[in-house]
């Protein structure tokens, strides 16, 4: 075989390699192999000075024409194969347009929020106004003014976070109500909602810290009725308008007489269960009318005006309401639970 015939050989060789490449990575080996430096076409080409001078012209135009040959050839091979992987790859990554998005997480009202706020809502319509006051509080202005000297047993009711003798996180938010008295003159017709603290270890049905909102309410010739009318409406507003309300005696220092407020209860509807300790009741909230000696403190005459007051725990009527059963988990912020309100 002729030198000439060996290099149109490895030209056709070549050709039929490179148009049978499957993949752009073959294709790159077969170039190396047949056009590389090392590569076939180049072995031939080092032989090019040992042939008979007459000869050498014609083999270095043919290898010539045959490398330029295979280098177009490869050359076109390597587009296409790129633009198939660029259109291959397209594919995989194209946006669906038509997919539905993603919603990002929604926050809501805490149910403690949620409860106290429709508590509120119910007093707001009946003409009551809200009243804040401080976490802080002076001994004075939570228990004396009411009628809770420091001897008095009735502190026992209540375990006290003091911050100094006379100085403490305050046990209830009743304070907000003398503290509105002493500024204002009556009538008085407000809500207190706030933060309350006692020393109380967490259990399920206790927490050290809670939500309490109280009401008072003094004029002129207030009286139990008006107490009863007011809480009766309230219960049916909050638990169903078929809710049985009881009004039962009870003690506290700052009102005369008190009374224990409770609904039938809302698990067993009365039929008696572990909820309401087998009695068909749930004590939602004290109330009474207000002692005069708690007017007197803040320089009213309770022979010209009387009134009464109530409290109620968010937490609890929120529980009694969602029939949840330990006050802990409103505090403990999993996201599974507050997402089911
Ligand atoms: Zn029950």
């Amino acid at each position: 075989m002729s030198f000439q015939d060996e290099i149109a050989a490895l030209g056709r060789e070549a050709e039929a390699a490179l148009r049978g490449a499957g993949s752009l990575a073959e294709l790159l080996a077969l170039k190396a192999r047949f056009l590389g430096r090392k590569g076939g076409l180049a072995g031939l080409l080092k032989q090019l000075p040992t042939l008979p001078p007459p000869e050498r012209g014609p083999a270095g135009r043919l290898a010539n024409e045959v490398k330029e040959r295979l280098e177009r050839l490869a050359a076109e091979q390597e587009t296409a194969f790129q633009g198939a992987e660029r259109a291959d790859r397209l594919l995989r990554e194209r946006t669906d347009v038509t997919l539905p998005g993603r919603r990002p997480p929604l926050g809501r009202l805490h149910p403690v929020t949620q409860v106290a706020r429709e508590i509120q809502g119910v007093f707001l319509r009946l003409g009551f106004d809200v009243v804040e006051g401080p976490d802080v509080e002076l001994d004075a202005y939570n228990f004396e003014a009411l009628n809770i000297p420091r001897d008095h047993p009735a502190r026992d009711m209540q375990d006290t976070l003091y911050v100094t003798d006379e100085v403490l996180l305050r046990t209830h938010t009743s304070p907000v109500q003398i503290r509105t008295m002493e500024k204002h003159p009556p009538p008085v017709k407000i809500i207190c909602p706030g933060r309350v603290y006692r020393a109380d270890a967490v259990d399920p049905t206790h927490s050290p810290m809670f939500h309490q909102i109280e009401g008072l309410m003094v004029d002129r010739g207030v009286t139990m009725a008006h107490l009863k009318g007011v809480l009766t409406l309230f219960a049916h507003e909050v638990f169903g308008l078929e809710t049985g309300v009881r009004f039962k005696p009870s003690f506290f220092p700052f009102v005369e007489p008190g009374a224990e407020v409770g609904i039938r209860c809302v698990i067993c509807g009365g039929q008696g269960c572990r909820v309401c300790k087998q009695t068909g009741w749930l004590e939602v909230l004290g109330a009474g009318m207000v002692h005069p000696q708690v007017f007197r403190n803040v320089g009213y005459d309770p022979e010209e005006v009387t009134g009464f007051a109530f409290g109620m725990g968010v937490e609890r009527i929120a529980m009694l309401k969602y029939g949840i059963d330990d006050i802990r988990l409103f505090f403990e912020n999993d996201v599974r639970f507050l997402e089911q309100f």
